[in-house]
């Protein structure tokens, strides 16, 4: 990004973004993160205007002109992309935490967004204060929403940015489940992981972003209950493994372009990373070696062996393995599963294999894990070292087991292939102890074919497992059996308490389009669930069907009125799969500049499927290439790269040379240019 090149003539905003090497384009500077400054941020606005800056603000004085000046100061140094000035038409709400004041801006108009989006903050400063046994360091936490932000979220110094579509309306905060904490919890955790401490150069990244998302989960754990945090890391592992360019990389690499460091390993493999360091040392000592980490090096740039130093030094426990194969090395280990039980010997062998392919960085992992098997009479859980490629271990057990668990509870970052009898999955569905257990059970039901055990358990599962996780996937793996067996439960699903569910039982209800009380269905649930999410999914699932009354339907949401238009949106995205070309003039006047712009990146993302020998649609997307919004600009390529016409690839490759892209622009224009050119040439 650079600064100023890209203004908007009607915004009524100025903000900065530093990250990763964008300072120097608005003050003459070193900009790598190894160098920390002191800074004082003079900025003079509007007289309506506020401001919002580093540390602490000095002084608002009147100007003889009717503008106003402010004076911003930070005192403890900082690297110089943690740098911010954000000024605009903003209303503020001033709290304070321990006596340092708290600021929450937003644009004016989104006031009441302030509190079901920011409450939780100060219960998040209380919660890592006390475990990190290091109190929030900087002189005041602003949080303020910009529009049209080129990230999730900065935790710019003392001074967060986060965007508007992060806000939470006060109408749609009962059905989102944790509101917008995940960001909320991510940017404070960087206050001290980044901020405090900072990486020293951008192969350390994962210092900053590994904590701030081991951070979001353990807010979750501690507020929202264990169950969350695991399932959400459960959840995580299959994406980071889905993400197969990222295998063989390690965590600490120099080789990105186009903020392509900024990748699922620095963030997600971190997070994980981090649990089972967690793991492996327990609670106690594993905060005591955060805690030496951040006193030992506050206010410093740091690289990995400080914080593999600052554990040894505070635990007396070497994790020098730990760091080889985690932080050195690249992969995670890739287990092959098998197992048999001898009546005679009443023995269960248990037979792992690592099959990961072994080169470059990736090796053969050291891992601990713990292995349960349950019998008729009783469960156990014994804890094996699995330290080579293949190994057998050997376990009692009193009679034929109902159950066999490798890594209980998912404490191991790994991708297992376990076949065993749908019945020990159903039993495991039922009885598994921990969520990640249960979810595992079901993920692997969902291979089960015409066979009424393996529905009954998912169905049994889908409807009364008390944690909502597993509800959800034993939904998806009833979607994936399909079947009238199958479907009963999904739509006994429909009126589960919540909303989070009742979307996914809808979206899964998609799956059994065969039957014609579907789509009356979903059209019930369109116009009147309780909950706009669970309507939304009933618009996209109508499309999905290719339901006779969808167009009709949809066509009504776009014009009927919702909090943040979220079912016109819905609409908008599902004219996409539906493939109904009367939907054209509605998407060109959805995705024009002037609507909201949740519009029209939903607009703009079903134009690609739509008409595709129409190059006025082509003309539309090009156009939006060059659109004042971040978002659009990266909606607008990727729907290039789907629609398929050729005719975009020259300007694409135009904009990709000339150099004035946004960061993270660049892999998506290859990515559609890639698409495009494998395609045969149009005519
Ligand atoms: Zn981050």
């Amino acid at each position: 990004m650079s600064f100023p090149t890209r203004i908007i003539p009607s915004s009524q905003e100025i903000w900065t973004q530093g990250e990763a090497e964008d300072t120097r384009y608005y003050i003459p500077l070193y900009d790598y993160p190894n160098d920390r400054t002191t800074s004082e941020m003079v900025l003079t606005v509007p007289a309506k205007w506020i401001t919002i800056s580093n540390g602490q603000l000095l002084s608002v004085k009147d100007e003889a002109d009717g503008t106003k000046t402010w004076d911003w100061k930070q005192s403890e140094p900082l690297s110089t992309y943690l740098l911010t000035a954000v000024a605009g038409d903003f209303v503020e709400r001033e709290d304070s935490w321990r006596g340092i004041p708290l600021r929450y801006v937003v644009p004016r108009g989104e006031e009441s967004k302030i509190e079901p989006t920011f409450a939780r903050t100060k219960e998040m400063l209380d919660l890592f204060s006390n475990k990190l046994g290091v109190p929030y360091p900087w002189a005041q936490y602003a949080q303020t929403a910009v529009d049209d932000f080129v990230a999730g979220g900065m935790e710019n110094t003392s001074a967060t940015t986060v965007s508007v579509r992060d806000l939470v309306n006060p109408k749609l905060a009962p059905e989102l489940r944790i509101g917008d904490d995940v960001v909320i919890s991510h940017e404070l955790a960087h206050q001290w992981f980044g901020d405090l401490v900072t990486c020293k150069d951008w192969a350390n990244l994962w210092l900053n972003e590994g904590f701030a998302t081991y951070f979001e989960h353990y807010w979750l754990e501690q507020h929202y209950g264990a169950d969350e945090a695991d399932y959400t890391f459960w959840r995580d592992q299959s994406r980071w493994f889905a993400q197969k360019r990222l295998f063989s990389v390690p965590l600490m690499t120099r080789d990105f372009t186009d903020s392509t460091q900024y990748d699922g390993n620095v963030y997600t493999k971190a997070g994980w990373i981090l649990r089972m360091l967690r793991e492996q040392l327990g609670d106690d000592d594993f905060f005591r070696g955060l805690h030496q980490y951040l006193v030992a090096n506050r206010g410093q740039n740091v690289v990995a062996a400080d914080l593999q130093r600052a554990i040894e030094q505070a635990t007396s426990i070497n994790v020098d393995r730990f760091f080889h194969q985690w932080v050195d090395g690249a992969g995670a280990p890739q287990f092959q599963i098998q197992y048999n039980y001898d009546d005679k010997s009443h023995q269960v062998t248990l037979n792992v294999a690592q099959t990961q392919k072994i080169e470059g960085s990736v090796g053969i992992f050291d891992v601990p894990v713990e292995i349960e098997i349950a019998t008729a009479s009783a469960s156990h859980t014994y804890p094996v070292e699995i330290t080579e490629a293949s190994q057998s271990f050997q376990f009692p057990a009193d009679g034929p087991p109902l159950m066999v668990v490798f890594d209980k509870g998912d404490k191991i970052l790994k991708s297992v292939d376990f076949k065993r009898d749908p019945a020990l999955l159903a039993y495991q569905l039922k009885h598994g102890s921990t969520a990640p257990d249960r979810a595992d059970a079901a993920f692997a039901l969902s291979a089960a074919r015409d066979n009424p055990a393996a529905i009954a358990a998912l169905s049994d599962a889908a409807l009364h497992d008390p944690f909502w996780g597993v509800r959800v996937e034993a939904l998806k793996a009833l979607g994936q059996i399909r079947g009238a067996a199958a479907e009963i439960p999904v739509v006994a699903a429909l009126d589960d308490e919540k909303p989070w569910v009742r979307e996914i039982a809808v979206r899964t209800l998609a799956a059994f389009r065969d039957d014609p009380n579907v789509a009356p269905k979903l059209t019930t649930i369109a116009a009147g669930d309780s909950s706009y999410r669970v309507r939304a999914a009933a618009l996209r699932a109508l499309a999905d069907v290719k339901a006779a009354n969808a167009f009709d339907v949809l066509t009504a949401a776009v014009s009927s009125d919702s909090p943040d238009g979220v079912l016109r949106d819905a609409a908008l995205g599902g004219f996409g799969p539906l493939g109904d070309t009367r939907a054209v003039p509605i998407l060109t006047e959805w995705s024009a500049p002037g609507k909201p712009v949740n519009s029209r990146e939903e607009a703009i993302g079903a134009m690609a499927e739509l008409d595709k020998g129409n190059q006025a649609i082509t003309q539309a997307l090009l156009s939006y290439l060059h659109d004042t919004h971040f978002d659009l600009r990266t909606a607008a390529i990727i729907s290039l790269g789907a629609r398929g016409d050729t005719s975009a690839i020259a300007p694409l490759e135009e904009m990709r040379k000339n150099g004035d892209l946004t960061m993270g622009e660049g892999p998506f224009i290859d990515a559609a240019l890639s698409i495009l050119k494998a395609r045969p040439a149009a005519k």
